[in-house]
């Protein structure tokens, strides 16, 4: 593969066939489009132009560049300077290279380049991923909706509430049966919603038998409307341990409200191993182990993701063997956004009073622990026939590679984990991956970036297509007049560190 094979129009004609009336076939996917001279085809990354196909995305190279400590740094404020690309710090991502189909077909680029002494290749395409969607993690305390419950975009199920993490509930959005096993409408909302969400888009969301939710990844989550500001520093029992020697001659009694787990100072093992003397309060709900409950209310969007907005009400009883006058008694979210200073008065009722300032220094603690309150979003999909055999003739042996460790995956330059076992499965957080990364098809399903290098002695014994392999000075003389060029992200690894050695 010579330098002026890798022009747009000669790489998108590797997958076009002229028809009469200038119409032109795309067959980069199943669609297989008719486009008309000056039109795109249906998803809007290929089009004729003058009777040729070609790809409307310019390829996205990234590079690095040496700071004044001779450090490798990506440029000043990720922009080029236009200066000649260095082939020792450039990386060629699929963002924009095409896709391979049918199967059998190479990927559009498979690039070469020496690093560290060592030869490597990097196999460059854009997936066609049917088998996708995005894990969904919301940092909150309050109760989204019940667990399994659909998850909904125009009406359409696009997903699902899957389990409650620490401090955060996730959400399964997208998945096979999703893009393709419901109605055409169902597969096409779900795709769209994927599309935005790993684009870092907003989303507005409805889970049945819960609340309505905006979700954009790397920014805080809202719920009915409401701005989510800090993620919980733990859960009620963690947190009667965190600060319980903070409190300690303070307070009496301190109780954090949790939806999972309700901490009750005195009887939790921290205020015992303080020689706090019981309180005599026994909150509501099932107890666990001293000093830990559960169920203590329902799940709702009031204190610490309970549907409690009175928190007195979480008292089931206050024994008049063990309680006093004058006892001192905190009630707190999670959070520390809630809390109620109270006293008991002669009668053994818990009556609020101002917060004392030390107590509130503490609540203010609590809130200084808290993190951001982000939704975060995890692209997972598996890579599949196109993909393995547009590396190697022998895609098993690809795939091997790839779980011993040998070969590096990267999305858009972006690190990747691979799941153990089978396959080629994958997860990336999207907000590592350049912008515009992403693209769909209308069958329907997601077009994804992704790489894979490794050194060029493994490519060759992994039966890879070396006939097609193209230097990377080839590449960025030919690419980079019309290329987009961003600058490295510093955070995510250099992939041609090498490798771990092939197994025996
Ligand atoms: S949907 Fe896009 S990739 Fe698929 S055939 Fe049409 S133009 Fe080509």
């Amino acid at each position: 593969m010579s330098g002026d094979q890798l022009s747009p129009a000669a790489r998108a004609k590797k997958f076009g066939a002229a028809e009469g009336d200038g119409i032109v076939r795309c067959d980069a996917c199943p669609v297989l489009c008719r486009i008309r001279p000056g039109r795109s085809g249906a998803c809007a990354r290929y089009a004729n132009e003058a009777g040729q196909l070609v790809r409307t995305d310019p390829v996205v190279l990234m590079a690095r560049t040496i700071d004044a400590n001779g450090k490798l740094v990506a440029f000043a404020g990720s922009a080029w300077d236009g200066a000649p690309l260095d082939a020792a710090r450039t990386f060629v991502t699929g963002i924009g290279a095409g896709t391979t189909y049918p199967d059998y077909k190479p990927a559009p680029f498979i690039v070469s380049a020496e690093h560290a002494g060592v030869d490597t290749v990097t196999v460059v395409t854009e997936g066609i991923f049917s088998y996708c969607g995005v894990k969904v993690k919301i940092d909150t305390d309050r109760n989204l909706g019940p667990e399994t419950a659909p998850v909904r975009v125009n009406g359409e199920q696009v997903g699902h509430v899957t389990t409650a993490e620490y401090g955060s509930q996730m959400l399964s959005i997208g998945g096979v049966r999703h893009l393709t096993g419901g109605s055409k409408k169902e597969g096409t909302v779900t795709c769209d919603t994927l599309l935005k969400l790993c684009s870092g888009a907003p989303v507005a969301m409805r889970i049945d038998g819960g609340h309505a939710l905006i979700v954009e990844a790397g920014k805080a989550p809202i719920v009915d409307g409401n701005e989510e500001v800090r993620m919980r520093v733990g859960c009620g029992s963690a947190a009667v341990g965190m600060f319980a020697r903070q409190w300690l001659g303070l307070l009496d009694e301190v109780i954090v409200l949790d939806d999972h787990i309700t901490g009750v100072l005195t009887e939790h093992q921290s205020g015992r191993v303080l020689a706090m003397p019981p309180a005599g309060i026994r909150v509501r709900g099932r107890r666990s182990t001293p000093g830990r409950y559960f169920k203590v209310a329902e799940p709702g969007l009031g204190w610490g993701g309970t549907d409690i907005t009175d928190p007195l009400s979480i008292i089931q009883r206050i024994d008049a063997k063990v309680a006093w006058p004058g006892l001192r008694l905190l009630l707190t979210s999670t959070t520390g956004e809630d809390a109620l200073y109270c006293v008991l008065d002669a009668s053994l009722q818990p009556v609020p009073a101002p917060m004392p300032a030390a107590v509130a220094a503490v609540i203010q603690r609590i809130g200084e622990n808290c993190e951001p309150a982000l939704c975060s979003v995890v692209f997972m999909a598996g890579a599949g026939g196109s993909l393995r055999a547009g590396v190697t003739e022998n895609p098993i042996l690809l795939t091997r590679s790839v779980a011993s460790g040998a070969t590096r995956v990267t999305m858009g330059g972006a690190p990747v984990t691979v799941w153990p076992g089978g396959g080629i499965t994958i997860m990336v957080d999207v907000t590592r991956m350049p912008k515009q990364a992403f693209g769909f098809v209308p069958t329907p399903a997601i077009v994804a970036p992704i790489e894979f290098t490794l050194a060029r002695s493994l490519y060759q014994r992994l039966g890879g297509h070396v006939a097609d392999i193209v230097s990377i000075d080839d590449v960025i003389g030919t690419l980079s007049p019309q290329a987009r060029i961003d600058g490295w992200q510093d955070d995510n690894p250099w992939p041609f560190v090498p490798g771990k050695p092939e197994p025996a």
